[in-house]
């Protein structure tokens, strides 16, 4: 059962003389709910856009299902993968972002199916079938013909979601999913994710302000601070009895 999935080794990431990331080591387990909070610049971002290669790394290993995204060559350190095996790595994960990143130009359907049909070569009646079960898993099915700004925002990242999930991902990762939403279309999003925590095979990275739903869906919480992970455990040991004052205080800020 404990297969880990993603394996962060030492992993360093910096901007000139900033480290952003001090080597950052974790591992996260297939079919793990695992949900990463801490204060603004502490490196979360930075986390899942090195998954979705994004962003290189300056040091250190970042393994996927096993496979290194980069590996240490030479004396100038680090270089990616080649692009076919990138492109493997990439096909699984997912990722859904704070702002959507919607194509504007696009239907709903059209920005679920454009991706499989481009990356995956599905025909246009499969990507089709496919975005339709994923419409009614978000409970969208009577939007299809809409463009994103005749959404709300809250129907937006449900597209985002059924977006991502269309390119059948087994790791979905989640950047502060709801911060963008006004407060009243919180729960909806949250509901999809909550139903997609309790798929089993899917492993499930995600980085959220909503500690309530976090300690609702994790199996586990790391708590970053300054690109490194200060404490990490089970939601209910995390959130009633953290062991490190700096978690202690960050807990304090988010009630
Ligand atoms: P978080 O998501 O926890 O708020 P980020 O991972 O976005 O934090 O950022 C971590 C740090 O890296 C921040 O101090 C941020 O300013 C810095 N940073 C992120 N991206 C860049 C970039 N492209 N250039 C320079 N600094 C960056
Ligand atoms: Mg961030």
């Amino acid at each position: 059962m404990n297969e880990p999935i993603i394996t962060f080794d030492k992993v360093v990431k910096t901007y000139g003389d900033h480290t952003v990331l001090d080597q950052l080591s974790f591992q996260i387990n297939k079919g793990e709910k695992v949900t990463i909070i801490g204060p603004s610049g502490s490196g979360k971002s930075t986390v899942l856009r090195i998954l979705m290669t994004l962003e290189g790394i300056d040091g250190g290993v970042v393994y996927v299902g096993g496979e290194p995204l980069w590996h240490e060559r030479g004396p100038n350190g680090l270089e990616p993968a080649g692009e076919a095996h990138l492109h493997h790595m990439r096909g699984q994960l997912g990722m859904v972002f704070q702002q959507f990143n919607l194509f504007p130009h696009m239907t709903v359907l059209r920005n679920i199916t454009e991706a499989p049909v481009k990356v995956l070569g599905l025909s246009k009646a499969e990507a089709r079938e496919r975005a339709d079960e994923l419409l009614e898993l978000v409970g969208l099915s009577e939007h299809a013909r809409k463009y994103p700004h005749q959404l709300s925002g809250g129907q937006q990242q449900r597209v985002g979601i059924a977006r991502a999930l269309a390119m059948r991902p087994s790791i979905l990762l989640f950047d502060e999913p709801t911060s963008a939403l006004d407060p009243e279309l919180v729960g909806e999003v949250l509901n999809v994710i909550g139903r997609l925590a309790e798929e089993h095979d899917l492993t499930m990275l995600l980085v959220t302000h909503e500690m309530r739903f976090a300690r609702e869906i994790s199996d586990r919480v790391l708590f970053f601070d300054r690109g490194r992970i200060v404490e990490e455990g089970s939601p209910e040991r995390l959130f009633t009895a953290p062991s490190q004052e700096r978690t202690r205080e960050f807990l304090k800020t988010t009630l």
